[in-house]
């Protein structure tokens, strides 16, 4: 039986809901979703529940058939096992807010006044963009419990990128796109979730930040996270991680345009082809990116050396070219390039600890160079750049909250850091930068700071009230032994409570 299906936002405007044949389900060997209650397939108007069950489906399959196309395998698990719940219509408290939360892709519902409904889980783009965290979650574990502006804002433009790339997966929206000459225009792919920023400037405030759509066409320059506002005006680049992912997804989306421009094929297919390139290398970084506080440089560098392995190097200059538009400067080769020349023997061949990368002697130096800390430790790690194994440590420090509130006064967070180990005329050397313990600290303490403004941090005792309480956080305070300390939830749209309720919320 065929459905209607809406292949973008539902307030995008274009492609119009169109009948297709809806996606058959996965066999249960392969990473799939679990459905909430099950609705007969068919083509139900578009205002219905019944279209809305269909929709966020198809939406959610179709994303899954990009992640395979681009990340060049099969999605056999997701970060917690086999299957992930699709909730297309969450029970409880209606909010106009979508999460992923390791163990579901959650969308909700609000009835508006007026008889409009705004249902995340209708829109093609939210959904894609929740399904992106499970994707990267499922690949890049590591990056949920960063304590960094960059990764944390990395993970809401890899959500976004995905949104993008689903939309142009649609023939009938590239053909817009190029018939219409709109790429390098205002236009309907990059803009992103119109429907739940629709809500919050009618519902919440028409000045608020997020009261328009996140668009990926910016002009959005990258600086200091931590010498940002953490409010602003609609569409303002803020100290906030949805906010400061337009300056990944500006990159991005200006490098996939610069691949298609230089290809010299401007068609409909000629956009496909350089779609996929884009999402190629963006997952193939995102894979290998070495945990940095400049994580989207980090990124840039490693869709380089992608670029430079897979495709010897013919996109480089797009690449460049769409990072530099947003003053993200690359240079691959400062990934690895020594900077320090550190006491002791060079890493081993072979890693069982993390002795292997780095001696006593060598560690008593890297100290020297971040700061001597107890609350700093190593762990063993290596990290591929490209077809190059190259040793690493991870490092980790314990960061003190107590300046960044009052209300965490106590409570700690963990910060870490890939710190790659190389060799020079036989001696271990530190390869490109790594942070001081005082920038760590600032780092962490700045965007921990950006969620107690955005209202994303609770107690872990509030939190288990239930579900439908919690839109708008994405942290949480637990007792771990002894400590206080600060973990990760979910990936949260971007949330707001409504006002005159505590229990309702907004997000993009
Ligand atoms: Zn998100």
């Amino acid at each position: 039986m065929p459905i209607n299906f809406i292949p973008n936002d539902p307030r995008a405007g274009h492609p119009p809901a169109a009948v297709i044949e809806a996606h058959a389900e996965r066999p249960d060997e392969l990473a799939r979703y679990v459905y909430l209650g099950s609705v007969p397939e068919d083509t139900y108007p578009t205002d219905s529940d019944g279209f809305l069950f269909w929709q966020c489906r198809e939406a959610a399959l179709r994303a899954i058939d990009l992640w395979e196309l681009i990340d060049g395998s099969t999605l056999t698990t997701w970060q917690n096992g086999k299957t992930l719940r699709l909730k297309h219509k969450t029970p409880g408290q209606p909010q106009l807010n979508a999460f992923y939360d390791r163990l579901s892709l959650s969308f909700f519902q609000v009835d508006a006044a007026g008889g409009d409904s705004y249902r995340s889980g209708a829109s093609t783009d939210v959904v894609a963009h929740e399904a992106g965290h499970a994707f990267l979650d499922a690949i890049r574990p590591d990056l949920w419990g960063a304590f960094q502006a960059e990764p944390g804002a990395f993970h809401e433009a890899f959500g976004d990128c995905i949104a993008i790339l689903v939309a142009l997966q649609d023939e009938a929206t590239r053909k817009v796109l190029v018939d219409q000459g709109l790429l390098r225009q205002k236009n309907f792919v990059e803009s992103t979730a119109e429907d739940l920023s629709h809500g919050i400037a009618v519902l919440v405030d028409a000045n608020h930040n997020a009261a328009v759509p996140r668009r990926a066409l910016n002009t959005h320059q990258w600086v200091m996270p931590a010498s940002l506002p953490v409010s602003g005006g609609p569409g303002v680049l803020i100290n906030e991680v949805h906010s400061l992912g337009m300056i990944f997804s500006g990159c991005f989306y200006d490098t996939l345009t610069n691949i298609y421009q230089s290809r010299g094929v401007e068609s409909e297919k000629g956009l496909q082809a350089a779609a996929r390139t884009a999402g190629e290398l963006l997952v193939a970084a995102a894979r290998t990116a070495p945990l940095k506080p400049r994580f989207f440089q980090a990124v840039g560098n490693a869709m380089l050396i992608a670029d430079g392995m897979r495709n010897a190097g013919v996109n480089a200059q797009a690449i460049r070219d769409g990072f530099g538009a947003h003053n993200v400067l690359l240079n691959a080769e400062q990934l690895t390039s020594p900077t320090v020349v550190l006491a002791g023997r060079p890493p081993s061949e072979t890693v069982h600890s993390v002795r292997d990368v780095l001696t006593q002697a060598s560690r008593r130096s890297l100290l020297e160079v971040t700061g001597d800390d107890t609350d700093q430790r190593f762990y063993g790690s290596r990290v591929q750049l490209g077809d190059q194994s190259v040793a690493a440590v991870r490092r980790r420090q314990k960061v003190s909250l107590a300046d960044v509130a009052s209300d965490l006064e106590g409570v700690y967070c963990y910060v870490e850091e890939d710190v790659l180990i190389g060799e020079q005329n036989g001696n271990a050397a530190l390869l490109g930068e790594v942070e001081t313990v005082r920038q760590s600290a600032v780092e962490a303490q700045s965007f921990v700071f950006s969620l107690h403004a955005a209202g994303q941090i609770s107690e872990e005792a509030h939190s288990q009230a239930g579900d439908d309480t919690i839109g708008a956080v994405s942290h949480v305070v637990s007792n771990v032994g002894e400590e206080r300390r600060l973990l990760r939830k979910r990936f949260n749209c971007r949330c707001h409570a409504l006002p005159g309720t505590a229990r309702a919320f907004l997000c993009t």
